[in-house]
């Protein structure tokens, strides 16, 4: 265990962000971590309670309390205490193929259900994660670890995220020949074309495909078999296994007056442009501009959080973000006890930087568009709101209806939809005649990840639906799993 006293010795401590006005003059990370001194110190807050929530991964009221890697949390933070960060990184690994990903953007719903979070600040479990895996790399620790033996089976990974990755990982270890296409001209997913730079640069990204590539995994760029039926045919005979992991991603879209106005956009298209660019050093004509212009987001979760971030950064006017619900508490409710996934208001990096630079929290609750009004262009110029309430209806349901009286017309200039995604896109299903749920993800159960198609699998959002990087790895690991089942 770390110091049988040290979560009363010390306090938790985070690495500090770059100042505001710094970071949002560029697009690099801008958390840094403690001293190897201060993070051995955060190892040492680990109580080795007995009763390790952190590392459980269950579902509480549909929500995850703990890993859902089921990550050896209590051995590594005991390990990082001791300063034996070789074994450190091998506990992590053996259940987190990934960890430089999820150190840096799993929201830590183990930090929720940590023993020390019952009465003071969690473990710093995420950080300490972080922290093993940098530290290997930095230390050239981290090396292709190749299989040890092939078998003569070949599996293809449709889908490059974070599912995909996990499930070649694993396929490949197990002995597989695994090809991976891509339809992006980029290997990784959200990882690569969704989340932003600050949060996960995306060398760290292309550091880790360079290690799956010397492990044996091939990548294929700008493939898509479900639009090319040749192509598709070809797949299909030449591979012993094949797995969706295709992601969710079909954008919830928002049905009112005056949608299809010049600057309504969806945010996913936005934030991948807006990395193109980076990388390429070019702005294509699908990139978007937010300079100098009043900016709508309408979604308060992490995509649009994104959102507000980015536009900050290509120097918006203003920014104002609309949530529908209810601003959450400060404190934990009754109704949310301890291991649950803490129900808490954050502010977030975005939210922190509006604030600074705007003097006000972009966030404005329980707030709806009606409808997008237009300039004699065609643009959009302006965008009706309405206050909403919250109630629960005769039938028990939790609802909202609008509050008559309450609209109010903002100046607008750029639209950026976050609503949240679908399920999967359509010509993925109807290529390949699969079975979709009743919420649009490809139909599988959890553990055989088998759809209606024989030798085809799914995994990750294209199964579960948009969700988070760490359930991702989860069902990579897991599909890799009944394929070897399947295959053996
Ligand atoms: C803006 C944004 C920010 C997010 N931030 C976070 C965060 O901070 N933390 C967190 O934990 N989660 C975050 N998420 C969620 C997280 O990124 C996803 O849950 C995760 O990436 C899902 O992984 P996946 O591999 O299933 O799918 P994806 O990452 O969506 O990857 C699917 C891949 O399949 C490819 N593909 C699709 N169809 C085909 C085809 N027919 N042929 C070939 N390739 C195809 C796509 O191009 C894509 O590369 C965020 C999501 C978004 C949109
Ligand atoms: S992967 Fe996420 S939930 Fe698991 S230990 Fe790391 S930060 Fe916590």
């Amino acid at each position: 265990m770390g110091k049988p006293t040290g979560f009363l010795e010390f306090e938790r401590k985070l690495g500090k962000n770059d100042s505001v006005t710094e970071r949002v003059t560029h697009y690099n990370e801008f958390h840094n971590l403690l001293s190897k001194d201060e993070q051995i110190e955060q190892g040492a807050r680990c109580m080795d309670c007995g009763i390790p929530f952190c590392q459980s991964g269950i579902l509480i009221k549909g929500m995850a309390s703990g890993c859902p890697l089921n990550n050896l949390i209590p051995e590594f933070n005991d390990l990082v205490y001791k300063n034996n960060l070789n074994l450190a990184l091998d506990r992590l690994l053996k259940t987190n193929p990934f960890p430089e990903f999820t150190g840096r953007v799993c929201p830590a719903p183990c930090e929720s259900a940590c023993t020390v979070s019952i009465n003071s600040p969690a473990v710093s479990i995420k950080e300490n994660e972080r922290f093993i895996i940098d530290n290997a790399y930095e230390e050239g620790f981290l090396k292709a670890d190749d299989p040890k033996y092939r078998n003569e089976k070949k599996v293809a990974v449709i889908g490059s995220g974070p599912a995909g990755l996990s499930c070649s990982y694993y396929l490949n270890r197990y002995g597989y020949s695994v090809d991976v296409y891509e339809r992006e001209d980029r290997i990784g997913g959200l990882l690569m074309y969704g989340i932003p730079n600050m949060k996960l640069d995306k060398e760290v990204v292309d550091r880790r495909i360079e290690i799956l590539k010397e492990e044996g995994i091939n990548f294929f760029t700008n493939y898509d078999i479900c639009l090319d039926e040749d192509f598709r045919n070809e797949v299909l005979n030449k591979y012993d296994a094949i797995v969706l992991a295709t992601g969710a991603t079909k954008p919830r879209n928002l049905n009112i007056p005056g949608r299809n106005l010049n600057g309504v956009y969806f945010a996913v298209d936005y934030l991948k442009e807006n990395t193109r660019y980076l990388l390429n050093n070019l702005k294509n004509e699908k990139f978007i501009s937010c300079k100098d212009k009043n900016v709508l987001v309408i979604g308060g979760g992490d995509t649009g959080t994104d959102c507000v971030a980015t536009s900050i950064r290509q120097g918006c006017k203003s920014v104002i973000q609309l949530e529908i619900t209810n601003q959450l508490p400060n404190e934990r409710l009754e109704s949310n006890p301890w291991p649950e996934w803490n129900r808490t208001l954050k502010v977030d990096y975005g939210q922190e930087e509006a604030l600074e630079i705007f003097g006000e929290d972009p966030r404005k609750y329980c707030k709806s568009v009606k409808e997008f009004i237009s300039d004699d262009m065609g643009n959009i110029k302006s965008a009706k709101i309405i206050k909403v309430q919250w109630y629960t209806d005769k039938s028990g349901r939790f609802t909202f209806k609008e509050i008559e009286g309450s609209e109010e017309v903002i100046e607008v200039d750029i639209v950026l939809l976050a609503m949240g995604f679908l399920g999967t896109e359509e010509y993925i299903s109807n290529s390949l005649n699969l079975n979709l749920d009743d919420r649009g993800n490809i139909k599988a159960k959890y553990k055989s990840f088998k759809t209606n198609k024989e030798k085809i699998f799914t995994c990750g959002d294209a199964r579960r639906g948009q969700s988070l990087v760490v359930w991702a790895i989860r069902e990579g690991l897991e599909a890799a799993k009944s394929i070897n089942e399947y295959l053996d």
